[in-house]
This record gives structure tokens, C-alpha cells and sequence, in this order.
């Protein structure tokens, strides 16, 4: 089961890489980040496909312009191991550590 968690507002891309980097690892087995970006043509929210991959451009599903990524964010994507996820790593996504498949 997997639980989709919407992370704050979109950082530059340098720092969004960073971030995402240090999540991927620390989650390593159950964490997934989806990168958005908005297309600079329509304003759409766009989301790469593939899991843990950043491209520096992206083509619009709505418009099919193309857009120059500079900043966007990430949708995680927790696969929870049943127990929950470890509490150093809970406690830096701000998430109860408690929290595990099958609640809800
Ligand atoms: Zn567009």
C-alpha cells in the first residue's frame, strides 16, 4: 500500500534535487519521489513519470509545449513497510513513525 504525501511549494532546482536526494536515500526501499513541474506555457502541474528521475526539460501533456525545468517540487511516495518507517526518518518528513500499512 502506498501513501502519497504532497509535499510545500516549488523550491529551485539545485536545492529540489538536494532535498529529494536525501529522502531517496534515507528511505531506500519504501520512499518514491514523483517530480512536478508547471508548464511556463499553460500553467499546468505537470509530473514526470518515472519515479526518482528529474529531467531538465519537460513536454506539456496538456499544450505539448515544451518548458525549460528551473524549479518544482515532488509528490513522495511512501511504500510503508508494516511496523512503519524508521523514526529518524518519520521525524525528518514530519509523519507519525507509527504509522504503517493497513490504517485507514
Ligand atoms: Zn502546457
Amino acid at each position: 500500500m502506498s501513501k502519497n504525501r504532497e509535499t510545500p511549494g516549488d523550491l529551485p532546482l539545485s536545492e529540489l534535487v538536494e532535498k529529494a536526494d536525501e529522502v531517496i536515500k534515507m528511505g531506500r526501499g519504501f520512499a518514491k519521489v514523483y517530480f512536478e513541474w508547471t508548464c511556463v506555457h499553460c500553467g499546468s502541474r505537470q509530473t514526470f513519470p518515472e519515479a526518482n528521475a528529474l529531467w531538465m526539460w519537460g513536454i506539456c501533456e496538456e499544450c505539448g509545449e515544451t518548458t525549460s525545468i528551473t524549479k518544482g517540487g515532488y509528490t513522495l511516495v511512501l511504500d510503508m513497510p508494516a511496523g512503519g518507517v524508521p523514526r529518524e526518518f518519520a521525524t525528518m518528513l514530519g509523519i507519525d513513525p507509527n504509522e504503517g500499512i493497513g490504517r485507514g
